[in-house]
Formats: C-alpha cells, structure tokens, sequence
C-alpha cells in the first residue's frame, strides 16, 4: 500500500507512530478500591488517594499488573520482570497531586509486534516499542455552566496501559488496520474494551514527513487524543499535507503538539512539544519497584486464549478459507466463534463438518449485511449459528435452491424462525422431480424460439438466460443443475 504526498518538487511519505492509551479493564482503579464505571454521576467514585488528599499512599491494583503482563505476552513482547513506576509532573486542573504516576525509564513491557492484514491477504509487522501502565488523569467538564469549569475525579487514577508502536506506519490506511488489529488483540485478551466512543481507547498520532526513498527521520508532531480510527487516518493525511506544505514553501516543521478539528479536516496547534526532561522525573518514593516472577508470568502465559493471528491461520488451513475471509471471521471472537459453530454443526461434508467455504459465504457476506442493516451485533442476531447452519443444509441436501436459500435466509432474520418451518409453510421445496421440470423446459422452448436458434447456432451464453427462465418460470424452485442438463440435451448444447 503505496502512500505518497505530492510536494511542488516530488514525492514524500509519510512517517507514523501511535501511541495508544488503552484502559484496563479492572474494576478498582491502579492505585485505589474506588470503582471504574463508565458513565457514573461525577466524582461518586473518587477515593482519597484519587483525590490526592494529604497522607494517603497508594496501593498497587494485582488484577491491573497481570492484564498488562496479559497484554504484553498477545503483542508478542518482552516482559520486564523489574519495572518501576515514576512520578511525571506537571499542573493541570483534573490532575490533583501535580503529577501522574508513570512507567518511564523502566517499562512493564518492551519491544513486541502487530501484523497488518493487508488487503491482498499479506501480512505486514509493525514493531510495539513498549508498553508501560499509567493513571489516567480525571475531566474538566467545559459545556456545564457558561462560565465556568467543573472537574470530574472519576477518571482520576484508573488504569492505562500506554502502547507505544515503533514508526513503522507509512499511510493512513495502515494506521487504520494497525488500530483495529490492537483493538481486536485487546479484546481477545480482554484487557481492554476497545471502545473509542466512551473514550476506554484514544491515540497520539505521531507524524513526520521525508522526501519518498529517504531513510532520514525529520521533526515529528503529535496530534493528541484522537478519538476514532476514521479520525486518526484523516488527522494523518491532513497533518502530512501540512508538513509538506511547510518544506515546501522554505520552512521548518516544529516538534508541537497539535490537535485535530474534525470538522475543520485540519490540525492546529495546541501547544509547543514540551520535553520529557521538563517532566521531572523520578521514582515515586511510595512505590516499591515492581517485581514479577517467572511464575506469575508463565501462569499468565499459560492461560491465554488462541489470538486473531493464530485463528486466522488455523482457519486457512482447517477450514481452507482464503487468508482475507479467515482475518475478517478472527477479527472478532465472537464472529469466530459462531462461524466454527456454523461450519461444524452440520452432518454432511469432511470430518463431519459443513462446507466451510459456504459458511464462511453466509457469515460474511448476508449475515453481516443484516446485522449491519439493523444496527446489531453478532451476539444478538436474530439468526442462530444453529439455524443458519441447518439452512445451509438444506442446500446441500438439494431440498432448496440456493436462490431459495436467500429469502429463507431473509425470512429467518425477520422471524427468528427456523428454516424447515419456513420452507414446509411456504412451499418452498426444490423442484427435482424430473418429469415437473420437463414441462417447465419445454414451456421455456416454445415461448423463446430466437433464443432456442442462438444456443443451436453455437451461443452458449443464451442457455444461462433460459436457465434463468425456467428458474423464473417455477419461482425459483427448480433444481438448477437439472434445468440445466435438461436444455442441453434437448438443444444439443
Ligand atoms: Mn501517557
């Protein structure tokens, strides 16, 4: 997937780094009981070390350190069995200690990887540089009262886990898939929910720009907080136009942090990038350094569940499904999981399995598009994997048409019934009956005689169209393969 931004004297690509906030899931926050809802009435929960009151110290969450280690063993990524958490300073209003407790110099986790699925079923790897866990700081609400601010400590102290990639993003598009593949990981592991909207994943979009071919890393700006995948890809297609306007025009780009106006499809600045020395770092005197063993993380390790690559490739290759239509069937357990129910439910097919290939079809292409019709998700689908994979029996049995098959399918979703009910009541048994099919042949003949001289003149194409005919003329219930063979022999095809 080829980027390039046109310059006024040649071509740039675009260089991208994400850095990933992603809320653990954890129902007491990092260093404190209080609970983590979304959505609860401000600052109901909000304990006194949250508050930062006088004397409280914190307490390290377990749960919170063993879904980061969770984390980093799905990324592939080295564990630090030594970590240390720091004390990164600076004032702002929702931040009521002054300083946020952090991972810097010695992070929970190092260096891992994700794999692109590119679209033409390849694979690309972009490399994590680390992942460290963090407080998430609390609100300032702007849109309460005309004039003034209020802060919500809600937020204040929950768990995050920052996840750094390497620059290894050259386009918008693999940004996209890069933030989907983590956000499919994450849920797998179930260490964070992944949902954007509610603000439990948001990234900083790291961009820099160098002349196409080049292997030289210019000045990078952030743009933060960016809350949706659409989002981040317009921030990064707008943000490397402007660094190449700059250049272009004699200029500089400065190392700032910037914001994206969705509205506006552009980035401004918001302030200029401070440094990681202004922070003043050190080592928070009321944490102990952390210190895992290697039990704790085999124990973990042990328990992880099969991932979306290891998925996909299992389906590939149990189910012989193309590497695009098993990424699309992993990307989401609950999609994989109802897809294996489908394929393997049936009594027909090798090693007691249905068509894989035909159940892959049915999840993908009309289960998908009614789900997305009506606003549902695969759990709550109208249509059973149990019902849809009886259906597919039915077309595999000849007892319906696959044409057929697809206003059951239709008939399914609206209903929630089972496909044998809807077939008996509606009278939508296939036609296999030779001598039925015969007089329906032989209709089609006598009604299209210019059609029957073609196919008898050598257009092999027409037979398909009076298939169609005689397929029309049963309403669809005619068992195609016979209609077929039945043409040819009376018209010599
Ligand atoms: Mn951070």
């Amino acid at each position: 997937m080829s980027y390039v931004v046109k310059g006024e004297r040649g071509d740039w690509e675009a260089v991208v780094g994400l850095e990933v906030h992603a809320q653990i899931i954890s129902k007491a926050k990092l260093f404190s009981g209080a609970a983590t809802q979304f959505g609860a009435a401000p600052n109901t929960q909000v304990s006194l070390v949250d508050a930062a009151m006088p004397g409280m110290l914190p307490v390290l969450n377990g749960h919170c350190v063993a879904q980061a280690v969770r984390t980093g063993l799905g990324l592939k990524a080295k564990i630090n069995k030594r970590s240390v958490f720091e004390r990164k300073n600076y004032f702002y209003p929702d931040l009521p200690p002054g300083y946020q407790i952090s991972q810097y110099a010695q992070p929970i986790v190092g260096e891992g990887e994700v794999l692109l699925d590119m679209p033409d079923g390849s694979t690309r790897a972009v490399g994590i540089e680390r992942l460290h866990m963090e407080q998430d700081a609390g609100k300032s609400l702007h849109d309460q009262d005309p004039n003034r601010t209020f802060i919500d400590l809600n937020r204040a102290g929950v768990a995050l886990m920052e996840i750094v990639s390497k620059p290894d993003i050259r386009s918008p598009e693999e940004a996209g898939l890069y933030l989907r593949k983590l956000r499919s990981i994450l849920r797998y592991l179930g260490t964070c929910d992944g949902n954007m909207e509610e603000g439990s994943m948001r990234a900083d979009v790291n961009v820099s720009v160098r002349p196409k071919g080049s292997n030289e890393l210019r000045t990078r700006a952030e743009v933060k907080n960016v809350n949706s995948v659409r989002f981040v890809m317009q921030a990064i297609e707008a943000e490397a136009a402007r660094q190449v306007a700059v250049y272009d025009a004699g200029g500089e780009v400065k190392q700032e942090t910037r914001l994206y106006d969705s509205e506006k499809g552009e980035t401004r600045p918001m302030r200029i990038k401070e440094f990681a020395h202004d922070y003043r770092y050190f080592p928070d005197p009321d944490l102990l350094p952390l210190t895992l063993t290697d039990e704790f993380i085999r124990g973990i390790a042990a328990a992880l569940p099969e991932l979306p690559d290891d998925k996909k490739q299992r389906f590939v290759a149990d189910y012989g499904l193309s590497p695009y239509d098993a990424q699309v069937l992993a990307a989401e357990r609950e999609t994989a999981d109802y897809f294996e129910r489908v394929a393997q439910g049936g009594a027909g097919g090798k090693k007691g399995r249905r068509d894989a290939k035909q159940a892959a079809n049915w999840v993908t292409g009309a289960l998908f598009a009614h789900l997305n019709e009506t606003g549902k998700t695969i759990s709550d689908s109208p249509v059973a994997a149990d019902a849809l994979g009886a259906l597919i029996d039915l077309v595999a049995d000849g007892t319906i048409s696959g044409r057929i098959a697809k206003d059951v399918f239709a008939e399914m979703a609206a209903t929630g019934r089972p496909p044998k009910a809807i077939v008996a009541e509606k009278g939508l048994m296939q036609i296999s009956d030779a001598g039925a099919i015969e007089a329906a042949v032989d209709q089609v003949i006598a009604a299209n005689p210019k059609q029957v001289a073609d196919v008898r003149a050598g257009k092999a194409k027409t037979i398909g169209w009076l298939v169609g005919q005689v397929m029309k003329a049963t309403g669809g219930k005619a068992n195609p393969q016979m209609v077929n063979e039945l043409l040819k022999r009376k018209l010599g095809g």
